[in-house]
């Protein structure tokens, strides 16, 4: 690496001193750019991290926003405030479009900016495999905006369900069915099941809630297939024990307003889809075909080099380090993120000294999910498993441990426990109503999924303001 930063062309719109020290610029404030960040000697490197948003979203906990559980601002941490203390460190609020290597130029929304080493942690986002039909009728899970949006609208469902005269319409408001049983499926399918059984009648004691069906839609005869056959039977029976209804072996075929099509030949009626079903690689433009993989990943070599590019590396979700055990790289986990942004942070800093690169290593240390109250499970890198409340109380401890802040930590584990001990979800607020394809009218002729929610959250937005007029 050269030492050019004291010749480095400043970007007119970023406003930062000049430094003699190389600029670093990390695209991505997730689990792996934060944890490079912290690890980087400042003393050594100048530090530009651009995101997006302002904030680092805890992604594993955005379920329980979106079910009521736990506000947003509990699973996001602003990012100026995680280096608060770090000095010769920068952060821009931008979105990064195209990466010209050749000139080492980011193309952002903000303008140029010019870097001396450059860090894709972009992370992933959802994967519909090319199907629009999916992502217009569906509900992703992957931002804080999603969560809220799905929150807003799972709400909206319940109040417009009251005011449905019509059973298959209103059986239809009450369905919910989640694609794909990955974590995120399972632990949104449990947080449901635990709303229909503890909360909702409290809130709804007009409706029927043994009208309410969740469904979840898993291609593979398996839920959590990345899992053991253990854990996988464990999170089968649970789900099945809290009354949620497997449809494993088969896919959504088709979306039809409230009709969706599985290709085993049965129909679904419901108003509320959500898509957990795929990610892919959350990549800005200007790579080469022949430097990205199948799941839109980043080939990087063991030290998360990207091949070709001496100056480039990635991070976390995507990218892939290719190894006989991971032959399309690691699990997209926070753990491998984190771990790989711990490793090339000493790896540049090494650098720095003149010390070589050393190869990434994962250290796995096992892998969870939870279903609901008192029930999880984990699989432990010795081939042992486990289940029911150990594993919770497990699972809980580890994701507060993982979650950034401290004033977060504290405001979860005080939810939790509110939760657990009055069977309650403080959160459940319209706070913005949810509309769908707002800036895409549908036409008229063609009834949106969404459009019976909407109209009969209007309907009683209107109520009371015209009873008092
Ligand atoms: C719903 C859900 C539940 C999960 N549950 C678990 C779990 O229980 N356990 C577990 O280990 N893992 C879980 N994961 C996976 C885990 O969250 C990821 O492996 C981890 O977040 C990857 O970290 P990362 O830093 O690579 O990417 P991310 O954390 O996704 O961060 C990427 C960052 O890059 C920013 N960004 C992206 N593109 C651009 C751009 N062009 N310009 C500027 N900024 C950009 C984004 O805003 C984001 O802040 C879950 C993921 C999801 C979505």
């Amino acid at each position: 690496m050269d030492n050019n930063g004291s010749a480095r062309r400043q970007s007119p719109t970023l406003f930062m001193e000049g430094s003699h020290l190389p600029r670093v610029v990390v695209i991505g404030g997730g689990f792996a750019g934060i944890e490079l960040v912290k690890h980087l000697d400042t003393r050594r490197y100048q530090v530009l991290m651009l995101d997006r948003h302002n904030y680092h979203t805890f992604q594993p906990l955005l379920y329980q926003v979106a079910t009521a559980g736990l506000e947003p601002d509990s699973i996001a941490q602003p990012l100026r405030k995680v280096f608060a203390k770090k000095k010769n460190f920068h952060f821009r609020m931008a979105n990064v479009e195209r990466v010209d290597s050749a000139a080492r130029l980011l193309h952002t929304d903000i303008g140029a900016i010019p870097y001396d080493v450059l860090v894709v942690a972009t992370g992933t986002k959802t994967n519909y495999f090319g199907n629009d039909k999916m992502r217009q009728g569906t509900f992703p899970m992957k931002q804080v905006p999603h969560a809220l949006d799905l929150r807003s609208h799972i709400l909206q469902s319940f109040e417009a369900a009251l005011l449905q005269t019509d059973e298959a319409e209103r059986r239809a408001l009450l369905t919910f069915v989640i694609v794909g049983a990955g974590p995120t499926g399972v632990e949104l399918a449990g947080a449901l099941a635990e709303l229909r059984k503890h909360v909702l009648p409290c809130d709804y004691p007009e409706l029927d809630f043994s009208q309410m069906e969740i469904y979840v839609v898993e291609g593979t005869p398996k839920v959590l297939g990345a899992m053991s056959e253990k854990s996988s039977a464990r999170a089968k029976r649970y789900l099945e024990g809290f009354g949620v209804q497997l449809r494993l072996g088969t896919v959504v075929a088709e979306l039809d307003g409230p009709r969706v099509l599985l290709k085993d030949g049965s129909t679904l009626m419901s108003h509320n889809v959500i898509w957990t079903a795929g990610v892919t690689g959350n990549l800005p433009a200007g790579f080469e075909a022949a430097s990205i993989n199948k799941a839109n990943r980043l080939l990087v070599d063991a030290h998360g080099q990207i091949v070709g590019l001496p100056n480039v590396f990635a991070l976390g979700d995507i990218a892939a380090i290719a190894d006989e055990q991971n032959p399309n790289g690691h699990p997209q986990l926070a753990p491998v993120a984190i771990q790989q942004g711990r490793h090339l942070a000493r790896n540049l800093n090494g650098l720095a000294e003149g010390r070589p690169l050393k190869p990434f290593t994962y250290f796995n240390k096992g892998v969870m999910a939870t279903i609901g109250r008192n029930k999880a499970v984990i699989d432990l890198p010795n081939g042992w498993s486990l289940g029911g409340f150990i594993a919770w109380l497990g699972w809980m401890f580890i994701h507060l441990l993982y979650l950034v802040g401290f004033r977060n930590k504290a405001v979860v584990v005080t939810n939790w426990l509110y939760n657990y001990l009055t069977y309650d979800r403080g959160t459940r607020l319209i706070v913005r109503p949810f509309i769908k394809n707002k800036q895409q009218p549908a036409p008229a002729a063609q009834a949106p999924a969404d459009s019976a929610v909407v109209a009969a959250t209007r309907q009683a937005e209107q109520a009371p303001a015209q009873a008092q007029a």
